[in-house]
C-alpha cells in the first residue's frame, strides 16, 4: 500500500462527491430520529472543503486534513460538524511529518486517532448509536485485516437495532430503535470511499 497526499486528496474528493450524491438519503435517515438536516449539513461542509481546497491548495497530508477540518467546523451547523472536525484535526496532528501511509496498521492508527478526537468531543462509546460505531468497527477491522465494504455496511446496519445514548436521537428512547444512525451512514461513505486506495 502506498497512500500519499495524492491518494488522500483523491479519497476526500470521492467522499465529497459521495456526500453530495447521498445528501437526500442522509437527511432522510435524520428525519425520524433527528431534525432531518444531516445530509444538508455534511454537503455544506464538503462543498466548503472543495472551495477552500482550491484557494489554499494544501500540499501535504496534514494540511489537507486541516483544510477539511476547518471547513467542517466552520460550515456545518449540526453536531456532526465539530465531531468530524475534531476527527480530522487529530489527523492533522498525527500526520504532521507523514508523506505516505504504507500499511493497514498505520491506517488503523490514523483512524483510531480520528476516533479519539470524536470521542474527546462527544463522549460517545461504541453502542451509543452514533458515528463512533462505524469508526470503532473500522479501527478493529483494519487492525485485523478485515476491512471491507461488507464490514463497513454491517457496522452501519448494526446501529439500526440500537437505542441512542448520545445526540438528538437519544431523546427518543426506544423509538430510535429500527432506524440507521445518519452519522454512522455518512461515516460509512467516508470509509467506503477510502477502500479503493488501500490496495
Ligand atoms: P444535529 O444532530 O445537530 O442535527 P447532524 O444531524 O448533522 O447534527 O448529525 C447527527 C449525527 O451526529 C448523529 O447521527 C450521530 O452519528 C452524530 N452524533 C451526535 N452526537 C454525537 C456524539 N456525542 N458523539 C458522536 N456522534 C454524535
Ligand atoms: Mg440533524
Amino acid at each position: 500500500m502506498q497512500v500519499t497526499v495524492k491518494e488522500i486528496q483523491a479519497w476526500l474528493d470521492d467522499f465529497a462527491r459521495a456526500i453530495t450524491d447521498n445528501k437526500d438519503y442522509l437527511s432522510k435517515l435524520d428525519t425520524p430520529i433527528g431534525d432531518g438536516d444531516h445530509g444538508n449539513n455534511m454537503n455544506r461542509g464538503l462543498t466548503e472543503y472543495l472551495h477552500a481546497f482550491e484557494t489554499k491548495q494544501p500540499t501535504t497530508i496534514s494540511d489537507t486534513f486541516k483544510v477539511l477540518s476547518m471547513a467542517l467546523i466552520s460550515k456545518v451547523g449540526g453536531a456532526s460538524g465539530p465531531l468530524y472536525g475534531s476527527a480530522f484535526m487529530k489527523l492533522t496532528k498525527v500526520t504532521k511529518d507523514s508523506t505516505e501511509i504504507t500499511s493497514t496498521t498505520q491506517m488503523a492508527q490514523l483512524v483510531e486517532a480520528g476516533l479519539a478526537g470524536i470521542q474527546a468531543r462527544g463522549k460517545a462509546i461504541p453502542g451509543d448509536k452514533t458515528m463512533v460505531d462505524v469508526w470503532s468497527a473500522v479501527v478493529e477491522d483494519l487492525k485485523n485485516n478485515n476491512f471491507s465494504k461488507e464490514r463497513i455496511e454491517m457496522a452501519k446496519e448494526q446501529t439500526k437495532e440500537l437505542q441512542a445514548r448520545k445526540g438528538r436521537a437519544s431523546y427518543l428512547g426506544e423509538r430510535a430503535i429500527g432506524h440507521i444512525d445518519p452519522g454512522a451512514a455518512s461515516s460509512a461513505l467516508l470509509f467506503q470511499t477510502l477502500l479503493p486506495y488501500l490496495n
